[in-house]
């Protein structure tokens, strides 16, 4: 009994020797007195012929697998939603804010205001433990987030993930399993085969069928989110880290809050810099709602949680230098900076050009010409300068904000942290990039009238507004060059066609700021007149889902503008013929529709309401009263099914023509 006691005795004090020396980093006693009683221990077990549950000695990793074993997570683990630049998250951002002012709008029960969690995202492998009446009871990896593979032997070897923790009830916990730095540097130190990445090394560890090899890797791991909790009491992530923390979890330090999109972006680009200074690999930033009833509100998307979003580095850093800084200006007459580079191979592109944004941006990053800058660039976006390299560097010059319009030299003026060219009448540029908009596949639709030709009309014919468009002459073309008869009557038929229009693609081509694709095709089914949805007072655009003050007070003060209002008018008086939705509205009567696997552009939720908007039935199983199946990524059986019995498939894209088609 006395043996029994002191082993028990043992393994308590080994296990709160390591939490302070594995997780707290705060250690209490040196590696010699460790080891003796660890080796105390050890005799202890070999004597009494038993291993307590929690004990060290269980950390050793133990037999070689033959394979994993499978798990169903208790809940699903998420992936991320990603940013690929600032924007979208400010976009993000803004979503979430109208979200919760609409919802405050419309229920008693009000959410509070929103605070963002941000925290490092880390780069290694997704690791789920479970625990159960205090005890760990299995680790699993992500898999595809419904199913994992058991890995509870390898993970063990972890020294600062608890054995055992305080709270009994189920808990499934979710973290990142990592081989630290120095970890890579010591082993790389002693072994012949050399690891490369610190993120590969952790993954082959964690997901090796010899947990000694784990073992020999000294992983770490950090947690971040507790995914099931039996009676949860935790109403926000701050109570969940602190729950994670009693449980003597390892959390990482880095934990901050923000509540604008501002103060969110002064962390990415703290945790930009920190990066290169911890001990750990970061791959990006994660932002997450605070507040879980929020959370839940907001719900998921098919893969992703819509209250988190992860904006991602790239893995690796590039710099350059900025030479020169040119000035744009866009359709709405904003100014905005671009960089131009030192060329700089990312990716197999050759990267010379680089947004700054604004001037905050440009003070705030202290960029400066001949600077030399990080420059990140991801899939579809204009690469972006993220900062200097030394804020001290010599032989820079400050970058010149100008005061006029670089095209047509009016006087620019500042609204916020952006500088606009007031002259929206006959600034070039500013006039061109509506026009291509005005034209474009989603608006009008005018085939043939691209920025070139745009650019050609005007400086040729003379053309000063949006409207003057259709007084072109095919006469009047041919006088151009490169416009032979073909190429002319061509164009003339598009312009001519593009005046029958929808009242949705009409909204879009507008260009009232703020107002998408998805947007206009709310507002047309929503006021199904143009005349209507002109006079719409600003209490009544609120109403609508999806449409917050800044979209309805941009939308009235569009309307309010007298120039504009004018333009429009003329334009109308073209022939423009509108067509409502109401004439489109039952061509899917009496159709039914099945919908599986995963959309990109819309939601369920968005594509139902479409399909049910023109008349169709969206139905959740197929039968031979299905008449389509469109079907997204991961489509399942319901795919096969119709298969089967020979009903029409349509791809997103194809259902997206289908549409406009009709
Ligand atoms: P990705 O693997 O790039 O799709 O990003 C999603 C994954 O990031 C999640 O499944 C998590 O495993 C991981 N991740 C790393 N750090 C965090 C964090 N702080 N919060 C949430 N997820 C994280
Ligand atoms: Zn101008």
């Amino acid at each position: 009994m006395e043996k029994q006691e002191r082993m028990e005795y043992l393994v308590e004090l080994l296990n709160k020797y390591s939490y302070h020396y594995y997780t707290l980093d705060d250690p209490l006693i040196d590696d010699k007195e460790y080891d003796v009683l660890y080796d105390e221990l050890v005799n202890l077990e070999k004597e009494l012929g038993k291993i307590l549950p929690d004990s060290p000695t269980n950390r050793i990793g133990g037999e070689i697998l033959s394979g994993f074993e499978k798990h169903n997570h208790l809940n699903t683990l998420y992936s991320l939603g990603k940013a690929q630049s600032k924007e979208e998250v400010r976009s993000w951002v803004n979503k979430n804010e109208e979200f919760v002012r609409n919802y405050n709008k419309t229920h008693e029960e009000k959410l509070p205001e929103l605070e963002f969690c941000v925290e490092l995202k880390f780069d290694g492998l997704t690791i789920n433990l479970t625990y159960d009446n205090g005890y760990l009871s299995m680790a699993t990896t992500r898999g595809n987030g419904v199913i994992g593979e058991v890995i509870t032997n390898q993970i063990k070897t972890i020294q600062s993930i608890p054995l055992k923790i305080e709270d009994k009830r189920l808990i499934e916990i979710q973290g990142e399993g990592l081989m630290p730095l120095s970890s890579l540097e010591k082993y790389n130190q002693t072994h012949e085969v050399k690891l490369k990445n610190a993120r590969n090394a952790a993954a082959g560890a964690i997901r090796n069928l010899d947990p000694a090899v784990t073992k020999s890797r000294n992983l770490d791991a950090y947690f971040y989110n507790v995914n099931y909790l039996e009676d949860s009491e935790l109403e926000n992530q701050a109570q969940m880290i602190k729950f994670l923390k009693e449980n003597h979890f390892k959390v990482h330090s880095y934990e901050k809050t923000a509540k604008s999109y501002e103060e969110i972006e002064k962390l990415i680009d703290e945790i930009f810099v920190l990066r290169n200074q911890i001990d750990i690999l970061t791959d990006g930033v994660v932002i997450k709602i605070n507040d879980f009833r929020t959370r839940e509100i907001l719900g998921y998307t098919n893969k992703f949680p819509r209250w988190a979003i992860a904006y991602k580095f790239e893995p690796e850093r590039f710099t350059t230098v900025v030479k020169e800084v040119e000035w744009n200006v866009g359709r709405s007459g904003k100014v905005t900076p671009t960089a131009i580079l030192e060329p700089v191979e990312i990716g197999n592109v050759t990267v010379k050009r680089a947004t700054l944004n604004n001037i905050d941006d440009i003070e705030r990053k202290q960029v400066k010409i001949n600077s030399e800058v990080f420059v990140r660039r991801s899939n579809d976006v204009i690469p972006e300068i993220m900062g200097v390299v030394d804020p001290n560097q010599e032989n820079t010059k400050e970058i010149e904000i100008p005061h006029n319009c670089p095209y047509c030299h009016s006087e620019l003026f500042r609204n916020g942290v952006h500088i606009f060219c007031p002259n929206s009448m006959s600034c070039v540029p500013q006039l061109v990039k509506r026009m291509v908009h005005f034209a474009s596949r989603n608006a009008m639709n005018i085939d043939g009238l691209s920025e070139k030709t745009l650019e050609l009309l005007l400086d040729k014919l003379n053309i000063k507004s949006i409207e003057e468009i259709y007084d072109v002459t095919k006469d009047k073309l041919m006088s151009l060059e490169g416009f032979k008869e073909k190429k002319s009557q061509n164009l003339i038929n598009a312009i001519s066609k593009s005046k029958d229009v929808d009242l949705a693609n009409f909204i879009f081509a507008l260009g009232i700021p703020e107002i998408g694709e998805k947007t206009s095709f709310e507002l047309a089914q929503k006021y199904k007149s143009f005349d209507k949805f002109r006079n719409a007072k600003l209490e009544d655009l609120i109403e609508i889902e999806d449409i917050g003050e800044i979209m309805a007070k941009e939308i009235v003060e569009f309307f309010n503008d007298e120039t504009i209002s004018q333009s429009i008018d003329s334009l109308l008086s073209k022939g423009i013929n509108i067509k409502n939705p109401q004439e489109i509205d039952k061509k899917l009567d009496g159709k039914t529709f099945v919908l599986t696997g995963s959309l990109i552009n819309y939601s369920r939720k968005e594509l139902t309401d479409i399909l049910s908007n023109l008349g169709a039935k969206v139905s959740s199983s197929v039968s031979k009263k299905t008449d389509y199946v469109v079907y997204g990524e991961k489509a399942g059986s319901k795919l096969d099914k119709a298969k089967e019995l020979g009903i029409e498939l349509l791809t997103e894209e194809e259902l997206n023509k289908f549409l406009k088609d009709l």
